[in-house]
């Protein structure tokens, strides 16, 4: 599948009824999302592998995965209503995600997914709750060698720094990532954030 492919394919996944912010519920763009997927298809992470998308939210991520050949993909999200729309998007576009109800702070998550090859995520970048990413990137690096996050540009001094023994950055693609007026803070019809999209190789 061509990465344009994907892209137009990604763009019929149905975004959050109601999103909460305290949760920064932003979904993935299929731009970005196609881009961070394919990105990791190339490096041979996703083809015949296990996938597990940390905070999947509506499922984007997962979904993608599932569909450019990954064997297994499963999506984990605290919210309930979330994961009910990620399984209606799997449905709509017939991909086999198996989606639970987690929270990535629960310390029995890693025996529940189990060990997996790669991580993919799109976490919280800490607006609402600061540090809300840590627990993400703390699970990220116990289940998996390699993991592909979304983080705020500029973040790559504070990953570095955070996971310094663990892991090391291997890769940094930039992007944008445009959030529409979702929450009533939000002062713009629509707000481009830089981003990156960090590879994370586990020490
Ligand atoms: N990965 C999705 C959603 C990104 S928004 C996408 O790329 O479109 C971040 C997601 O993290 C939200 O769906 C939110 O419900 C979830 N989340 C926030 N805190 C969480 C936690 N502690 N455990 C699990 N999921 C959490």
């Amino acid at each position: 599948m061509k990465l344009k492919h994907l892209e137009m394919i990604l763009q019929r996944i149905a975004g959050y009824h109601h999103p909460r912010a305290a949760l920064e519920q932003y979904q993935t763009p299929a731009p970005l999302a196609a881009r961070l997927l394919y990105h990791a298809l190339m490096k041979g992470d996703i083809e015949g592998k296990t996938v597990c998308d940390l905070g999947c939210g509506t499922g984007v991520l997962a979904i993608g995965a599932a569909l450019l050949g990954a064997d297994c993909v499963k999506g984990i999200d605290s919210d309930p209503q979330a994961v009910r729309e990620a399984n209606a998007n799997a449905a709509l576009l017939d991909a086999d995600v198996a989606f639970f109800v987690g929270d990535v702070r629960d310390a029995a998550l890693p025996g529940c997914l189990g060990r997996c090859d790669t991580v993919v995520m799109n976490p919280p970048f800490g607006a609402q709750k600061a540090h809300a990413d840590r627990p993400f990137i703390d699970l990220a690096l116990s289940i998996a060698p390699v993991t592909y996050s979304i983080f705020n540009a500029g973040s790559t001094q504070f990953i570095e720094t955070y996971t310094a023994e663990r892991a090391e950055i291997d890769e940094r693609v930039g992007g944008v990532f445009p959030i529409k007026r979702t929450f009533s803070f939000h002062t713009h019809d629509v707000q481009e954030i830089e981003v990156e999209i960090l590879r994370l190789i586990r020490k």
